[in-house]
């Protein structure tokens, strides 16, 4: 990114939504350049190398999921994903594939502009790797790996300190059960169910009132975020 504008790049092929999407993303300083099918992202994306891909996974020329793997293949801008209420498995396919975020049509503008937001900021902070995470009472440190609770130092044992691991170095960012449970059971066919218990052990330490976490969030049917 340079000190210009952040550029993002909106591939979706209505038309009103594409419009809807220009102006809110004006509105909020950001520039923007449009395609309305894959074919015509891939070309935006060598020419104008945005900051950011917004992606409609409904696109007539290309599978929306197909299209992410070629983006991902050609470099590591962010991808937040617009998909359709009530889609899981689609989202879980988008993430798993290398997508940052996805957005729920219908958006809200504030919700639209929290996950660019936290998209772009995730790939700031893997590019300076920032190893430290703070909010609250909450604060974690990858490198001497402590973390406190207020003033107190929390005991985790390795399984939980490697999911919260997993999620500071992600923080913002959706994870999906199939990514946890790749980097810390190092093999994604384990069952969720094992995931489930011990984020419940993690949350009984790290938040104030686990019942209603403020810390470690659960997206229903796709993972976990640290917010
Ligand atoms: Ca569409």
């Amino acid at each position: 990114m340079t000190g210009d504008a952040v550029l993002i790049l909106i591939v979706e092929d209505e038309p009103p939504i594409r419009r809807l999407l220009r102006t809110t993303l004006g509105a909020h300083d950001y520039r923007t350049v449009e395609a309305a099918t894959g074919g015509e992202a891939l070309t935006a994306l060598r020419h104008h190398r945005p900051d950011l891909v917004l992606l409609d996974l409904g696109l007539p020329d290309m599978d929306g999921l197909g299209l992410i793997a070629k983006i991902r293949g050609s470099g590591p801008v962010p991808i937040v994903v617009l998909s359709s209420r009530g889609d899981e498995a689609a989202k879980v396919s988008a993430l798993d594939l290398g997508a940052d975020d996805y957005v729920t049509k219908p958006f809200g503008a504030d919700e639209l502009m929290a996950r660019l937001r936290a998209a772009l900021r995730h790939r700031l902070q893997q590019q300076g790797a920032d190893r430290t995470f703070a909010s609250d009472d909450l604060s974690v440190d990858l490198v001497r790996r402590l973390v406190k609770r207020g003033a107190e130092d929390v005991k985790l044992s390795p399984k939980e300190y490697d999911i919260l691991e997993q999620l500071v170095i992600h923080a913002g960012k959706v994870l999906t059960h199939k990514h946890l449970l790749r980097e810390v059971w190092r093999d994604d066919s384990v069952d969720p169910q094992y995931l489930r218990v011990y984020v419940r052990q993690l949350r009984q330490k790290i938040e104030a009132d686990p019942s209603t976490p403020r810390h470690v969030l659960t997206e229903p049917g796709i993972g976990y975020r640290l917010v």
